[in-house]
């Protein structure tokens, strides 16, 4: 079967686990510390607004409980976005808002944001769909003007770029992942980024304990290191040292990753483009660079998606739909009606795209949607 996501690892990996072990400090020390550094370098910002944390859900959870975030309050948040992301607004005991996204793009606007601001809405959670970066600029206008807190998702477009900056560091808050399934794979892992430094200060002790001194030989209190004292009841959310050299060794390679990514991209639009039972998704804009980490396209009607899917799957190519509405989700209890999400939900197929695809399969896959004829 061919897999829709593949992580890419070697033994560049596996030489730096290696390294981990030897140096009798497995747990958050120098290489977490300095894979916090070479990702603030790359994604042009600085160490003091960046921490790393357990996965991109937790860092969500943690933002959330970090602005208080509470009973009465809105979210809004595209319908089509990850489940742990309504998980945190739920857990704080507030509303997620769902709210639509642009057919093609899956992406949502400032428009589709607005309808949905009322006086509660403290916050806006957005996604950049398959990495293909949103309209930032009137997104984060009507947040500032409404006093909104705009937080991006980007654990799906690690080094997108919106007019030449990375996504996700483009509002008050990003977050991004490096789970088993993304570009950038560290096992589990996830970046927080934060505008205010202040703000980064303060996450980096709710990330650990809520602790206010460090622990063991660091501590300096008056030579009695074992006290302590606490700023929140917060949670455990570190990263230790073996996820972290894992990460550097692929920082090294995201760029060909991404590069690798973008050709496939290429490959499925050029096979596919003259199909008329079928639409490939945009190629984006001059301003705006992709992670390129979904490739999707769009079929006449929900039969045809499904039967296509069964088809591609019969022959040995896995397919699927991200990310399922959460407004259909009956634990939400939801009964928005948003069209563009309900349409795309029925038509969109996700197709493979990662790094290890080689050339052949693009090709093999291309020929196979080809062939594919719809019977009723
Ligand atoms: C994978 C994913 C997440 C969750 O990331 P974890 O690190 O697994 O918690 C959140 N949002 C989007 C859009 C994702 O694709």
């Amino acid at each position: 079967m061919i897999n829709i996501f593949q992580p890419t690892l070697g033994k560049e990996e596996l030489k730096a686990v290696e390294e981990v072990f030897e140096s009798n400090w497995i747990g958050k020390g120098p290489k977490t510390k300095e894979f916090e550094e070479k990702l603030a370098e790359k994604i042009g910002c600085s160490h003091d607004n960046v921490l790393t944390t357990t996965c991109c859900t937790e860092g969500i959870f943690q933002i959330l409980d970090y602005l208080k975030i509470g009973e009465g309050d809105e979210v809004i948040l595209p319908s089509i976005s990850f489940v742990g992301v309504a998980n945190a607004i739920v857990s704080r005991g507030a509303k997620p808002v769902f709210c639509d996204v642009e057919l093609d793009t899956l992406n949502v606007t400032s428009y589709h944001i607005s309808e949905k601001i009322t006086h509660k809405t403290k916050a806006v959670i957005i996604i950049h769909y398959g990495g293909l970066p949103c309209e930032m600029e009137t997104i984060s206008r009507v947040c500032k003007q409404n006093k909104i807190t705009l937080i991006e998702d980007n654990a799906c477009s690690p080094f997108s770029k919106y007019k030449g900056v990375n996504t996700g560091t483009l509002a008050d808050f990003g977050v991004w992942s490096f789970d088993a399934m993304k570009i950038l794979v560290a096992g589990d892992c996830g970046l927080i980024y934060c505008k205010n430094p202040k703000d980064k200060v303060e996450l980096e002790k709710r990330c650990y304990l809520g602790l206010e001194t460090p622990s063991g030989a660091s501590n300096t209190i008056d030579k009695k290191w074992w006290e302590f004292e606490i700023s929140s009841s917060s949670r455990r959310s570190i990263v230790n040292d073996i996820t972290s050299a894992i990460g550097l060794e692929q920082l090294k390679k995201v760029d060909s990753f991404i590069e690798t990514r973008k050709k496939c991209h290429i490959m499925y639009s050029v096979g596919l483009d003259d199909l008329d039972w079928l639409t490939t998704p945009p190629n984006g804009f001059e301003y705006v660079d992709s992670s390129y980490y979904m490739y999707w396209i769009q079929l006449e009607n929900e039969d045809v998606r499904n039967d296509l899917a069964k088809y591609l799957k019969a022959n040995g190519i896995y397919t699927t739909f991200r990310y399922y509405p959460l407004h259909w989700v009956e634990y939400y209890n939801d009964d928005s009606t948003l069209v563009n999400t309900e349409k795309a939900a029925k038509t969109t197929l996700c197709l493979p795209i990662h790094q290890s695809l080689k050339e052949e399969e693009v090709q093999m896959i291309i020929k196979k949607i080809r062939n594919y004829k719809w019977q009723e």
